[in-house]
């Protein structure tokens, strides 16, 4: 079979749609069953879950889902903020705000601006970063973007750092990729947008309007060395039912080549921007957004699931309990924007509350905030990762994390009314930390942090 029918064969996925309509509340409750068992599910058994749209399915769908978050990735929700570093762009996306047609003037960050923005990002509490550049070789080339990360992980702020900085480049060579593996980011993420070949190629133009180009890029990376690799699609330009099935399937040939799946899947719904003139193709409802998050996480529950600010507050609050492990927080969509520049943004944000506030309202909700970075440090990145995540012995290490982690942001960040709402919660949870010795060793930490150390973790 060609490889890129491995990653993607339409035909397939169309009659995995089409044999799976109208399922019956037998075949929902078996596959759910499966599905409880962690392993994963068939892009088959994916179909039928994408194809109810009955009110007690997805509830029953959305209480399965809510177990398995709850048994992999617990109460936690790991933080990070966006950094949009450059919006030259040679494509022309049609569903994005720095296409190439808009006149806007566009803005890359020197060196010294980055160094701003990442000291803006420290105060504010954030350790991770997800840095985000537009196509164009001249004025974003490899070699400015290692720069440029460099220069993230060497600005501290007070006692703030940046501990692990995720990449979101253009697809590129296995070369280029070894430059990102040389120094040090986190995630490569790289989202195909749509998996649907014809609506892939009616929607861009320029160097990414090469489909396969986009398709192959993380077999590339892989190939380079970066074994955190995320997937993701923007949901409203192609039918989700089929964007889905995309995902799944890629994650699966992802596994079976290289013994790792993805790291992450993000799941954004296409939002408005500044010069883009399209409609949706296939608008995604908020209802059917959570139905994506919950298939998801019963079909693929390894690989986490990013939830963006183009969300508004309260369908983020149910993704997190559903499925979501990782949020971005007090996002700006344009370079300099953590500044004083307003100027041309990615896409409208519908979540505009401060740091402080998200976490207010998801310690109300009962869950953890984390800053964690730990994994990725240890060593504990791909496979090696894969082996601890799936007999569950993260647990072990994601909750102390957590708590230490968070515990510095109350030190250090946090109002007054966080700090109240941290401290039972750190309680709580810090209660729950099942081996006695790590429990033992969290308190001892926890005290460093009182007396003014910083980034302990296990
Ligand atoms: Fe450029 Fe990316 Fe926007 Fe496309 S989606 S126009 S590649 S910044
Ligand atoms: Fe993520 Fe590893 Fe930290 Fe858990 S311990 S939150 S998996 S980095």
């Amino acid at each position: 079979m060609p490889e890129i029918k491995k990653i993607i064969n339409e035909q397939k996925i169309n009659q995995a749609l089409e044999e799976t309509k109208n399922p019956t509340n037998e075949r929902i409750n078996e596959i759910l069953n499966k599905a409880l068992k962690k392993r994963g599910l068939t892009l088959k058994e994916v179909g039928y879950l994408l194809n109810t749209d009955d009110a007690d399915h997805l509830e029953q769908m959305f209480r399965a889902a809510a177990k398995i978050k709850n048994d992999i990735y617990g109460e936690r929700l790991v933080f990070f903020a966006p950094l949009y570093i450059s919006s030259y762009c040679v494509n022309g996306c049609a569903y994005c705000g720095f296409h190439k047609r808009n006149p806007a003037p566009r803005k890359k960050l020197t060196l010294e601006e980055v160094k701003e923005q990442v000291k803006i990002l420290e105060d504010m509490g954030h350790k991770r970063l997800l840095v985000e550049f537009g196509e164009d070789p001249k004025n974003n080339p490899i070699d400015y973007v290692v720069e440029v990360v460099k220069a993230i992980y060497n600005t501290k702020s007070g006692r703030g750092e940046i501990r692990r900085a995720n990449v979101n480049i253009a697809a590129t060579s296995v070369e280029d990729y070894k430059k990102l593996k040389d120094v040090g980011i986190g995630t490569y993420q790289l989202f195909q947008e749509t998996y649907h070949r014809d609506t892939y190629e009616k929607l861009h133009n320029g160097p990414k309007a090469d489909y396969e180009r986009q398709l192959f890029a993380h077999d590339r990376a892989l190939e380079a060395g970066l074994d955190d690799i995320g997937l993701g699609v923007l949901f409203g330009l192609y039918n989700y039912k089929f964007e889905v099935l995309g995902l799944v399937s890629h994650a699966q040939y992802l596994d079976e080549k290289f013994g790792v799946g993805p790291h992450t899947f993000s799941v954004p719904r296409w939002q408005p921007a500044d010069t883009v003139t399209i409609d949706p193709p296939y608008p995604v409802s908020e209802q059917e957004l959570l139905k994506i998050i919950a298939i998801l996480r019963l079909a693929v529950p390894y690989t986490g699931m990013i939830i963006s600010t183009r969300e508004r507050p309260e369908i983020r609050a149910k993704a997190f309990e559903i499925g979501i492990s990782q949020t971005s927080a007090a996002s700006k969509t344009s370079p300099g924007g953590y500044g004083q520049n307003q100027e041309l943004s990615q896409f409208n944000i519908f979540d505009p509350r401060n740091l402080d506030e998200v976490l207010k309202s998801i310690l109300k909700q009962g869950l953890l905030p984390s800053f964690c970075t730990a994994c990725y440090r240890q060593g504990r990145t791909g496979q090696v990762f894969m082996d601890l995540a799936k007999p569950g012995n993260i647990h072990n290490l994601c909750r102390p994390n957590a708590i230490l982690t968070f515990k510095e942001y109350l030190e250090d960040y946090a109002s007054a009314e966080v700090k109240l709402l941290g401290k039972k919660i750190i309680n709580k949870y810090f209660n729950l930390i099942d081996d006695k010795q790590v429990r033992q060793e969290t308190k001892i930490r926890f005290q460093k942090i009182e007396n003014g150390e910083r980034d302990l973790y296990f």
